[in-house]
């Protein structure tokens, strides 16, 4: 067991130096940012791992019972939070920054894929912030056990220009009077303006479109099929909508859950009517 643990915390640190020697890189250099958020990724979800660890060593498995696999990120993730196991306070943006790291660590991993600097810079940035805060306040370390004073200052310096670019953008939306303004898909800041179609800090574009469901304004990706709540039978070979409420097949964000529990309470009002008729022709 303690080969296990040092294997964990030692690797995970290693990683990290190594994601913040790419991150250090000339800026022309094009696998910079890519290698950097890869190495980043490993170290957190290393450290993920050996505070499971330092909780129960079987929750470092998927499965308590069978062990074999060890737990994914994402699974590490909720086990350290959740109140009943790991109880970890975490920043309220933080799990979405880091399922958007994650994902793009497997798209950089897995494929060949065209991402602005600005965007993985940001990812970086996100993580490599939230790691420092979680090897010193969760996994005891102290800083120079992972990162060297030089080092750490030059990335802090990156951090903060980015943290500079976010006020600058954010001064902008204010001068502007920009009405709606939305939370970026792509870097997770308050920075998307709708009508722009743009996002003015990490420059993601996206379209614009009005929700079939609730007429508000959203991100193309923020839209979601809901033909799955509406009623549907197997008919001949193929599936038929039997019942669509007077619903639409798209709802938004914003509107799925109202979606949702109308289409419950019309179903629930179409049974008592069924049996409500059912009742009446047992009387007559
Ligand atoms: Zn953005
Ligand atoms: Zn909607």
């Amino acid at each position: 067991m303690s080969k296990l643990k040092l294997d964990l915390i030692k690797n995970s640190i290693s990683y990290f130096r190594e994601a913040v020697a790419y991150a250090q890189r000339d800026e022309l250099d094009e696998t910079r940012w890519k290698f950097a958020i890869i190495n980043v990724v490993q170290a957190m979800e290393l450290a993920f791992k050996e505070k499971l660890r330092r909780i129960h060593p079987a929750l470092i498995y998927s499965s308590v019972d069978e062990r074999t696999d060890t737990v994914s990120l994402k699974k590490a993730l909720n086990r350290l939070v959740d109140p009943g196991i790991g109880g970890l306070v975490i920043a309220e943006k933080d799990p979405r920054k880091i399922e958007t790291a994650v994902k793009l660590r497997n798209e950089l991993t897995h494929f060949e894929c065209e991402h602005e600097h600005e965007h993985m810079e940001a990812k970086f940035a996100d993580i490599f912030s939230f790691m420092i805060f979680f090897y010193r306040e969760h996994l005891g370390l102290e800083t120079e056990e992972f990162i060297d004073y030089d080092e750490h200052q030059r990335i802090i310096g990156l951090v903060k220009a980015r943290a500079e670019l976010r006020t600058r953008a954010r001064s902008y939306i204010k001068a502007e009077n920009f009405i709606d303004v939305w939370i970026c898909p792509s870097c997770d800041e308050s920075t998307f303006v709708a009508q722009n179609g743009e996002c003015c800090f990490c420059h993601h574009k996206e379209a614009v479109i009005e929700c079939a469901s609730c007429g508000q304004e959203t991100l193309e990706s923020n839209v979601i099929d809901t033909s799955n709540y509406l009623d549907w039978d197997y008919d001949e070979g193929r599936m038929v909508l039997m019942e669509d409420y007077g619903m639409e097949m798209t709802a938004c964000q914003g509107c799925i859950e109202t979606f949702k529990s109308k289409v419950e309470d019309m179903r629930q009002a179409q049974y008592y009517e069924y049996m409500e008729r059912e009742a009446m022709s047992y009387s007559r």
